[in-house]
C-alpha cells in the first residue's frame, strides 16, 4: 500500500509524540488493507468535537482511513509494546491487533490517540490473526458510548467499519475495525514492560512522557514520579468507584487493561450487573471470580501496586526508601476509593451532607438487595421516582424500618425535597446497557444487517438520566430465562 494522504478537508490534524519515544516502545508498521470496507456506524458528535468533517469521513476516502486502507496525512502508524499481568500471570503483550495511527490535535488543543482495532497482524500478535469480529466491535462501541453518557471516563468509539472479510472464530464471522479514541493508550503494562525489559533511562523517558501528557503540573514537583504515582492512584480510585456505583463489571482487569489516564479501556467481556450480588461475574474465562463485581476495588489496588513497583527505580535512589514511598501512596488508595464510593452512594440516596450512620444505612440497603435479589439499577430508579413499591424489597420485613430511617435521614439534612430528588435523578441512571438489550441490538446488526435496533438503543443510552417516558421499555431487568448471562472475550 502506498502512503497516500486523505482529502485535506477531512480535518485530520495528526501528530506522533509517542513515536518520538525510544523505538524500544513500539514497532512501526502500516495496517493490512481490507477487501471492501463499509461504514457501519460513525459517531458524528465525537467526530465534530475532534475537528473532523462528518461528510468527508463518510466519503469513500474517509472510510478507507477507518479501514486502514489509506493513511491520513501526518500519520505514522505503530503498534505499542507493553506487558501485563493477565489473571495474575506476567507476560509480554503489545498491540496484537491494533495500531496507533497518530494523535489528533483537536480544535480545543487537546491531544487524543486515534487507534484502529482489528487492523491486522503486528509483531505482537503471537498466534492471533490481528483481526476483530463485527459483533464485539459494535459491543465496544455501544458500551463505551453508554459509559461516556453515564459520566464515566472512558475511551470513545469514533467508527466501526465492516471489512468485507470473514474472521475465523468458532464459526466464520464478519470482520470489522473499530476506531478508538483515547486520552492515551499508556497502560500500567506499558510501565511494566519498561521496568522489566528496558533501561532506567527508557523507563524515565516513558514516565516523563506520561507526566507531560497527562499530569503536566507534576513537572514542577520535587519528586515528579511520586506525584505521577499519586495521581494515577487518584484517577483509578475515582474511576473504579464510578464503576461500582453503576454496577459496571469490567471483566478483565489485567494490568495491560488499566490506563494511566484513568479512562476505562478494553471492552471485552464487560457487562452491567442486574440483581445486586458482589460475586457477580459474567466472563466465561473468569472461572475463579478474580474480576467479580465486589473484587474490582481490590484488584484496582493490586494493579496499582504493580504500577508502583515498576516506578521504584525512579521514586528514590535508595531502594528501601523507594519501597517505603510507594507503599505509603498505595496504602491511601482504598480509603480514597471508599470516600468516592460513599459520596456517590449518598448522592444515589439523595443525601447531600455527611452523617456517620450513613455507611450503615447504605450497607443495610445493599444487604437487603442481595437477600431479595433486587435489581440494582431498578431499585435506585424506583426510589428516584418515589415508587418504593416497585422494588423487590417492598413488603419484606426489613424494608419498612429501613425506609423510615432513610426518610428520617432526608428530613434531617434540611434540604428542600426537590433538591434531594434532583440529586437522585442525576445520580441514578434510568437506563444502562443491559446485556439483553445489547445482545438484541448486536443480533439484529451482525446477523441480519439491521442497524436500526442498535441506533435506537444508542439514542436511549445517550440520555441515561432523562427519566423520560420513552425510556420505559429499556428499563426492565432481563427476563429470568436470560440468566445466567455469560460474556466472551471480544476477539
Ligand atoms: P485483550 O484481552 O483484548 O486485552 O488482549 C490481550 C492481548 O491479546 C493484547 O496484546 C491483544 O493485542 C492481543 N490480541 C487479542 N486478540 C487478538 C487477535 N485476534 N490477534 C492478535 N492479537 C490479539
Ligand atoms: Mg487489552
Amino acid at each position: 500500500m502506498t502512503k497516500e494522504s486523505a482529502r485535506k478537508d477531512t480535518g485530520w490534524n495528526l501528530d506522533n509524540s509517542y513515536a518520538r519515544l525510544p523505538d524500544f516502545f513500539y514497532a512501526s508498521l502500516t495496517p493490512t488493507p481490507v477487501r471492501s470496507p463499509k461504514l457501519i456506524i460513525l459517531n458524528e458528535s465525537l467526530a465534530t468535537e475532534l475537528g473532523l468533517n462528518v461528510q468527508e469521513l463518510r466519503s469513500e476516502d474517509g472510510v478507507e482511513v477507518f479501514a486502514g486502507n489509506r493513511i491520513p496525512e501526518g500519520a505514522s502508524p505503530l503498534a505499542q509494546a507493553y506487558a501485563g499481568h493477565q489473571f495474575g500471570h506476567f507476560t509480554m503483550l503489545g498491540d496484537g491487533r491494533a495500531l496507533l495511527i497518530g494523535e489528533q490535535i483537536t480544535p480545543q488543543g487537546e491531544r487524543v490517540d486515534i487507534q484502529l482495532k482489528g487492523s491486522g497482524r503486528t509483531p505482537f500478535s503471537r498466534g492471533g490473526d490481528g483481526r476483530a469480529a463485527l459483533g464485539p466491535m459494535l459491543r465496544e462501541y455501544i458500551i463505551s458510548e453508554a459509559m461516556h453518557a453515564l459520566g464515566i471516563a472512558t475511551t470513545r468509539s469514533l467508527a466501526v467499519v465492516a471489512t468485507g472479510e470473514p474472521v475465523i472464530r468458532e464459526t466464520d464471522l464478519p470482520g470489522a475495525i473499530l476506531t478508538r479514541v483515547a486520552s492515551s493508550h499508556l497502560r500500567v503494562g506499558t510501565f511494566q514492560y519498561a521496568a522489566n525489559w528496558g533501561t532506567v533511562e527508557q523507563l524515565k523517558a516513558l514516565a516523563d512522557y506520561a507526566i507531560h501528557r497527562h499530569f503536566p503540573a507534576a513537572e514542577a514537583e520535587e519528586n515528579r514520579y511520586l506525584s505521577l504515582l499519586r495521581q494515577v492512584i487518584m484517577r483509578q480510585a475515582a474511576l473504579i468507584s464510578k464503576w461500582q456505583l453503576v454496577g459496571f463489571i469490567h471483566g478483565v482487569m489485567n494490568t495491560d487493561n488499566m490506563a494511566i489516564s484513568g479512562e476505562t479501556i478494553d471492552y471485552g467481556p464487560c457487562a452491567f450487573m442486574d440483581t445486586y450480588d458482589p460475586a457477580t461475574v459474567f466472563s466465561s474465562i473468569d472461572v475463579q471470580g478474580r474480576y467479580a463485581y465486589g473484587n474490582q476495588p481490590y484488584i484496582g489496588g493490586w494493579n496499582l501496586a504493580r504500577f508502583a513497583e515498576a516506578l521504584l527505580p525512579l521514586l528514590h535512589e535508595d531502594q528501601d526508601q523507594a519501597v517505603q514511598l510507594a507503599q505509603d501512596e498505595i496504602s491511601k488508595y482504598l480509603k480514597l476509593y471508599h470516600k468516592n464510593w460513599l459520596a456517590g452512594m449518598r448522592a444515589k440516596l439523595g443525601i447531600s451532607n455527611e452523617e456517620k450512620e450513613d455507611e450503615e444505612l447504605i450497607a443495610d440497603l445493599l444487604t437487603m438487595m442481595q437477600k431479595y435479589q433486587a435489581d440494582y439499577t431498578s431499585t435506585f430508579r424506583a426510589f428516584t421516582l418515589g415508587k418504593p413499591e416497585d422494588t423487590a424489597l417492598f413488603g419484606t420485613p426489613e424494608f419498612a424500618p429501613w425506609h423510615e430511617r432513610w426518610q428520617a435521614r432526608l428530613d434531617r439534612q434540611q434540604v428542600a425535597m426537590d433538591v434531594s430528588q434532583q440529586l437522585m435523578r442525576s445520580s441514578n441512571p434510568a437506563v444502562i446497557p443491559r446485556n439483553h438489550l445489547v445482545e438484541e441490538a448486536l443480533e439484529a446488526a451482525a446477523s441480519r444487517g439491521d442497524y436500526s435496533v442498535m441506533e435506537r438503543l444508542l439514542d436511549v443510552l445517550s440520555k441515561p438520566f432523562a427519566h423520560s417516558p420513552e425510556q420505559e421499555e429499556y428499563c426492565a431487568p432481563p427476563p429470568q430465562s436470560d440468566r445466567p448471562y455469560v460474556t466472551y472475550c471480544g476477539t
